[in-house]
């Protein structure tokens, strides 16, 4: 890969690299097709990286349908398919690891102890051996994509990320490869997710911007679904994903839930227009 890799740069060719854990969805598909309009070469790889599973029984469970993926890379028109298996990347022996930045506590970070290490190094670790013009990474991540961009700036400046907008499913389910463990029930609860979401945009953008009142309300809309259980909501500065107790301007909302044994995430960047209900 390296060596691959190594040639392309002496080209003079660019390369848009898209990390990954495969089971492909139309959100990939998105990243790839960016990919192909603005460089030379694409490099998809997947690698479900054990160290950024908090959950032992969440990795063995993670889909992994090679052979499809490797058809739906090919019909996206990406360059190479990079699929190391967990022995290549972590050999025996391996110690080094990358300590996530300050943006990686809350959130995910909380409720996902180590993930981020996990995601920080094998980022890390993906990107010494493509390095990449162009890294792509899905917004539906937000946190995940905030933590790439800072550790891109300050470990691979010589790469740019893209952070592309969310695929949804026509009903608003945002597209993730753990959508395929949920039965036809929970698939039905699972759209509290984004109407949550939704639901807390149209509060803001009607002029409420009390961190409290838009907590309450997504909390409430995911009480409807019987099989969901939220683990957070919260409302965010975009770039340091800290708290904001009045929301002013652009602000993004997160929401972790689980419906049954599925963990979902979503996210929603939204901009508050009149602030006339803000006094805190
Ligand atoms: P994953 O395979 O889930 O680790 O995701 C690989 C990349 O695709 C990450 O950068 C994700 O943020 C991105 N991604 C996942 N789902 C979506 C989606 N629905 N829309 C856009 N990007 C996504």
């Amino acid at each position: 890969m390296q060596s691959e890799m190594l040639q392309l740069r002496r080209r003079g060719l660019t390369i848009g690299f898209v990390p990954t854990m495969g089971a492909l969805h139309a959100g990939h598909l998105r990243l790839l097709a960016h990919a192909r309009r603005q460089n030379d070469r694409v490099i998809l790889s997947i690698f479900v990286n054990p160290t950024q599973f908090n959950q032992r029984q969440d990795f063995t469970r993670y889909p992994r349908p090679f052979a499809r993926d490797a058809r739906l890379a090919r019909k996206a028109s990406a360059d190479y398919l990079f699929a190391p298996t967990a022995r290549e990347m972590y050999p025996p022996g391996h110690q080094t690891t990358v300590e996530a930045p300050a943006l990686a506590r809350r959130w995910e970070g909380a409720y996902r102890p180590g993930h981020f290490r996990g995601v920080a190094t094998v980022v890390t670790k993906l990107l010494a051996l493509v390095q990449p013009t162009i890294l792509y990474v899905g917004e539906k991540d937000a946190q995940q994509a905030r933590l790439i961009e800072q550790l891109v700036e300050d470990l691979h400046p010589a790469t740019r990320v893209i952070v592309v907008p969310t695929v949804r499913e026509p009903d608003g389910l945002a597209m993730s490869s753990r959508n395929t463990r949920l039965s036809p029930t929970e698939r039905r609860d699972a759209l509290v997710v984004f109407e949550a979401l939704q639901a807390a945009g149209r509060l803001i953008k009607s002029g409420e911007c009390r961190r409290g009142v838009v907590l309450r309300r997504m909390r409430t809309v995911v009480a409807r679904a019987p099989s969901a259980r939220l683990e957070y909501a919260a409302v965010v500065d975009p770039r340091t994903l800290e708290p904001v107790t009045v929301a002013r301007g652009q602000v993004r909302l997160l929401i972790a839930a689980w419906i049954g044994r599925t963990r979902l995430i979503d996210t929603l960047r939204v901009r508050c227009q009149r602030p006339v209900r803000c006094q805190g």
